[in-house]
């Protein structure tokens, strides 16, 4: 691909970003996903999975720091954590920022994707693949999630879209699987799309979860490079761990040394505070 060209993500029918490309440093399938890994002056390296955008150098930590402080912070005692997907290692690291955190399993379907990650996108793992807290697995999510008899005080979906291998983690029958494996006042919190455009992925995702969880909802975060505006963040629990006191949050965050870019007590609390138009989407 020559350096003038642009990649159009293909997520919508009728909008999508363009994306300049300045380098390609990676192309090839692996055994699940066309992989790629590219260069863009302004968000860096990027990793798209079936040209759909995974990743980024640039704006990644906005992600991964909100879909694991939020709800290891407000668990107050997490030591359990199950990630399903996030092979480029990014959820991983800010999960295993936590010292609270004793032991991480990652489960990831397509080895092709960690190997890479490892060698093309080494900023986002950081190091997580080589800490000992850290038992990757690798296979279909939604089979582990079915066959575990392990239990987790916090589990993080950070999978691809519903579409492909994703597909199977957006189920009532995965949801009802990871929420027997969450232990008592343990959390379920998933990637949820951008509900401006994929409203549909939120409210199938709500449905489920009102079924199964004392508390069901979603929280909002705006990542760049997730065209069309805020990312919604599912939310299950059965415990009331979403009303913890910004006070306390506060105590917790100065106890666990973090230095986030985007998350903070006050923008976790103004999360879970939703504009109308998601409340619409909500069963
Ligand atoms: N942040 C991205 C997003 O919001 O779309 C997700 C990034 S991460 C790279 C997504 C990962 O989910 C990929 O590595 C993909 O291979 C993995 N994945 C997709 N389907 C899966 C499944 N059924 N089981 C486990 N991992 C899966």
């Amino acid at each position: 691909m020559s350096t003038s060209e642009w990649v159009r993500e293909p997520l919508h029918p009728d909008y999508g970003q363009s994306l300049k490309v300045e380098e390609v440093l990676y192309d090839s399938n692996t055994d699940h996903q066309r992989l790629r890994v590219i260069r863009n002056d302004r968000f860096g390296r990027i990793l798209t999975l079936d040209d759909v955008v995974q990743t980024t150098e640039g704006d990644n930590f906005i992600y991964h720091e909100m879909l694991t402080h939020v709800p290891i912070l407000a668990h107050g005692a997490a030591e359990r954590v199950l990630i399903i997907g996030g092979g480029d290692g990014g959820m991983a690291r800010e999960v295993l920022k936590h010292a609270s955190v004793k032991h991480v399993t990652m489960v990831e379907i397509d080895a092709g994707v960690v190997e890479f990650s490892k060698g093309f996108l080494p900023e986002l793992s950081q190091g997580a693949f080589d800490d000992p807290r850290l038992n990757l697995v690798i296979n279909d999510g939604a089979l582990f999630m079915k066959e575990t008899a392990d239990k987790f005080d916090v589990i993080i979906v950070d999978s691809t879209d519903p579409i492909g291998p994703g597909e199977v983690l957006f189920t009532d029958t995965f949801y009802g699987h990871a929420k027997r494996a969450l232990t008592e006042g343990g959390i379920l919190v998933t990637q949820n799309g951008v509900p401006f455009m994929q409203g549909d992925e939120l409210t199938n995702t709500m449905r489920a979860f009102q079924a199964l969880f004392a508390d069901a909802t979603c929280y909002m975060a705006t990542i760049p490079t997730y065209a069309g505006g805020p990312m919604a963040f599912g939310w299950g629990t059965d415990g009331d761990a979403r009303h913890v006191t910004v006070e306390e949050l506060q105590t917790r965050f100065a106890a666990a040394k973090l230095t986030p870019d985007y998350y903070t007590p006050e923008v976790h609390k103004g999360a879970f505070a939703l504009p109308g138009y998601v409340l619409k989407l909500m069963p």
